[in-house]
């Protein structure tokens, strides 16, 4: 299974605005590139990052909305077009069905529910089998998960920095209306499948679909 393994901060240069990829550190006044104006790093990367920029396409404006959402969850072209493709094949809105598709990734569900601060790190405990979906161990982090199944830590992974840092860092955090979270017993619950207005990704969906439909 493939990941971007680059520089994180350089996806949001290029998109222009905060992605929030490296969790709570995105949160540290004058860290982030893209703060502007208190970092001067805020343009996007390259040897000519810094030149003058013609006006964008049609094409370029759909482009990088659809280069936004992939690199938001952080997934690869190949697999993002699988979820497109699966999106088109649902009943209903296919902007909102790619999205729903993408938020009900268990990686992402993990860093809704507050586990980890950062989509990256949820992928990677969700690869090393440390969360159970009602029960039974998963380690695909693109699982999609459904209404009413629980999730929970398994193992050891409630003592593991990152869970929990996140877990504190999260704590008393208001979640999406999908999602429910257990403090003592430490598990989240799917109440439902979110829709458009639940899903705070801000991201115009309908370009997106608009770009796919001319490649
Ligand atoms: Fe993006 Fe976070 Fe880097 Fe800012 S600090 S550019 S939000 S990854």
């Amino acid at each position: 299974m493939a990941k971007y393994r680059g520089p994180s901060c350089r996806i949001c240069r290029r998109e222009g605005t905060k992605l929030f990829l490296k969790g709570e550190r995105c949160h540290l006044r004058g860290k982030c590139p893209v703060d502007k104006p208190v970092n001067p790093r805020n343009y996007p990367p390259g040897q000519h990052g810094l030149r003058r920029r013609f006006r964008v396409s049609d094409y370029g404006v759909r482009l990088r909305e659809k280069q936004k959402l992939r690199k938001t969850y952080g997934i690869l072209e190949n697999q993002f077009r699988k979820y497109f493709r699966l999106a088109m094949r649902q009943k209903g809105v296919t902007g909102e069905n790619l999205l729903r598709l993408l938020e009900t990734r268990l990686d992402n569900v993990l860093y809704r529910l507050g586990f980890v601060t950062a989509r990256g790190t949820a992928r990677q405990l969700v690869r090393h089998g440390l969360f159970t979906v009602n029960g039974r161990r998963v380690n695909i982090p693109s699982y999609q998960v459904k209404a009413g199944d629980v999730i929970s830590p398994a193992g050891k992974a409630l003592q593991i920095d990152p869970v929990k840092y996140g877990l504190e860092y999260n704590s008393g955090k208001l979640l999406p209306e999908w999602l429910e979270f257990d403090p003592k017993r430490v598990e989240g619950r799917v109440v439902s499948l979110p829709t458009r207005d639940q899903i705070p990704v801000p991201v115009d969906e309908h370009l997106v679909v608009e770009f796919y439909s001319r490649v």
